[in-house]
C-alpha cells in the first residue's frame, strides 16, 4: 500500500512575523561585532576565568533553594509543609516537630534532594514565612546520589547573606 502523503500548505511569513527574528539577529550581530572589535583593541573581559574569578549573579537568579537562618541560629521555617506540597519533583522531605518556643513548630528533618531539584522556585513562592529562598549557589555537584542529599544543617544560610534575594522578592510582591 502506498504511503499517504499530506501536503501542508504553509502561508509565507508576514512582515510582522519576520520583525522579531530580524531584531534578534540585530542584537546578536551587535554583540558579535562589539566583542570582535573589542578583542582587536585588546579587551580581555569577555569571559570570567572561573574559579579564580566569579560572576556576581543578579538577585533574580535562581540557584539552589536554601533555608533562612535567623540571628539566633535557628531556621525561620515553621514546618508547615507548603513547600513540600508545592514541589513538582517531590524532592523536599520534612518531618515536623513541636517546640515550647514561640514558633511552636520546627522541621526536625528538612532534606532536599538536589539531584531532583529543577530550580523552579515554587517552594519559595509557596512559603508564607520567607523561610526558603533561591540562593545564588550553583556549585552543588557531587560524586554520588547520596552526596546530592542536602540536610537541614547544610541548607541553613544566614539571613544577612540572603538579603539581596529577600529584598528582590519583597519588591516583586509589592508590585503585584
Ligand atoms: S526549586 Fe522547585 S524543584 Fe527545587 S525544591 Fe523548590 S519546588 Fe522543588
Ligand atoms: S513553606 Fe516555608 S515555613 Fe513551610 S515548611 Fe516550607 S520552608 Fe518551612
Amino acid at each position: 500500500m502506498a504511503a499517504r502523503v499530506v501536503k501542508v500548505v504553509r502561508p509565507a511569513p508576514t512582515t510582522k512575523q519576520w520583525l522579531p527574528i530580524l531584531i534578534g539577529l540585530g542584537v546578536a550581530s551587535a554583540h558579535f561585532f562589539r566583542n570582535l572589535f573589542g578583542f582587536i583593541r585588546g579587551r580581555q573581559d569577555f569571559t570570567v576565568n572561573f574559579p579564580e574569578q566569579r560572576f556576581v549573579q543578579p538577585p533574580a537568579m535562581r540557584g539552589m533553594p536554601v533555608l533562612v537562618q535567623m540571628a539566633n541560629g535557628k531556621e525561620r521555617c515553621v514546618a508547615c509543609g507548603l513547600c513540600e506540597w508545592a514541589c513538582p519533583t517531590s524532592c523536599i522531605t520534612i518531618f515536623p516537630a513541636e517546640t515550647a518556643a514561640e514558633v511552636e513548630r520546627f522541621p526536625e528533618v528538612f532534606d532536599i534532594d538536589m539531584a531532583r531539584c529543577m530550580f523552579c522556585g515554587l517552594c519559595e513562592e509557596a512559603c508564607p514565612e520567607e523561610a526558603i529562598v533561591m540562593s545564588r549557589q550553583v556549585e552543588i555537584s557531587s560524586y554520588s546520589r547520596r552526596g546530592s542529599l542536602w540536610r537541614k544543617q547544610d541548607l541553613l544560610v544566614p539571613e544577612a547573606e540572603l538579603k539581596p534575594r529577600l529584598d528582590y522578592l519583597r519588591a516583586q510582591y509589592a508590585r503585584k
